[in-house]
């Protein structure tokens, strides 16, 4: 009776390690500069979550030696207010970034795009002013969302070609999903976007050379959804309870696909 042992070799992408080179690129770029490049992070009225983020951001430009300043406004600011701080730190030259914290509170919603219009192009670190979006639709230099910007860096540093691939992207937000797919599609990959009507979703996945998931619906991706060869980001972050989750069963998909990025540490 022949015994048949099967071995998973499926390499782990860590992000961590590309981050922690990173870093070390921007801290050398920063201690070279004479005049420190000031973020400033505007929030409107109070929401805990964001705070969450805000933290994180002004630790990392603690970090990387760049100043962060933080404005916190009032919920029932106006409009008009906004804009003209905005206005202002556009033409504060030692202001290099702005950054409006989203979700806005819901009186804003509606302006949001009047509110992210109002930062100056060069000065959107978060690329999602209309300039900056519509110079990633026509394939031109522009600033784009980081967290699309860190998954072509994570593909990019584990080898991973996406020229002519077929990229199955699962989430379509403009912050995550549209941009990365519009990224992959200027590095000539094949790209298919999926989405919470999609219909057969398992079918499309597995046809996928490299899933990139960012729903943040944990145990999405399953041990169905996957082949062998394939590549998987995950890109969902989930707190449930003390736990991080991402979109993909981790502990059964990693047995069959080639590459896999973990949650948390992916
Ligand atoms: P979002 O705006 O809520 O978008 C979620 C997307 O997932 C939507 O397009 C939605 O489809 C789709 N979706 C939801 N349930 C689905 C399902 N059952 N089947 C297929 N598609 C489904 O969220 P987001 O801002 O893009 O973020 C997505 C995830 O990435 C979250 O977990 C977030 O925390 C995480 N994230 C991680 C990082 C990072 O640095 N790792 C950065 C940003 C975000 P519809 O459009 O049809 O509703």
């Amino acid at each position: 009776n022949a015994i048949i042992i099967t071995y998973t070799t499926c390499m782990i992408i860590s992000g961590k390690e590309i981050q922690t080179k990173y870093i070390k690129i921007l801290q050398d770029k920063v201690s070279e500069m004479e005049h420190k490049p000031v973020l400033v992070i505007i929030q409107i009225g109070e929401n805990k979550a964001s705070r969450v983020y805000i933290n994180q951001k002004i630790k990392f430009g603690k970090l990387l030696g760049v100043p962060v300043e933080f404005y916190q406004l009032e919920e029932d600011v106006t409009l008009e207010f906004i804009q003209k701080l905005i206005g202002d730190f556009n033409h504060d030259d030692d202001i290099c970034g702005i950054i409006v914290q989203l979700p806005l509170p819901q009186h804003l919603k509606q302006f949001q795009f009047e509110i992210i219009d109002a930062i100056e192009p060069e000065k959107d670190v978060d690329g999602l002013t209309s300039t900056n979006l519509k110079k990633l639709m026509s394939n031109e230099e522009g600033i784009v969302p980081a967290t699309a910007k860190g998954i072509m860096t994570m593909l990019k540093e584990s080898d991973l070609e996406v020229r002519g691939k077929h990229v199955v992207v699962v989430g379509r937000s403009v912050l995550v999903g549209r941009s990365l797919s519009q990224l992959l599609l200027n590095q000539d990959a094949t790209v298919t976007i999926c989405h919470s009507k999609t219909k057969n979703l398992a079918t499309i996945t597995k046809s996928a050379d490299i899933l990139i998931t960012a729903t943040g619906y944990p145990g999405l991706i399953t041990k169905d959804h996957v082949s062998e060869s394939q590549t998987v980001i995950d890109v969902g972050v989930t707190s449930t309870g003390e736990l991080l989750e991402g979109d993909v069963d981790f502990e059964e998909v990693s047995k069959i696909v080639e590459n896999i990025s973990p949650v948390p540490g992916g």
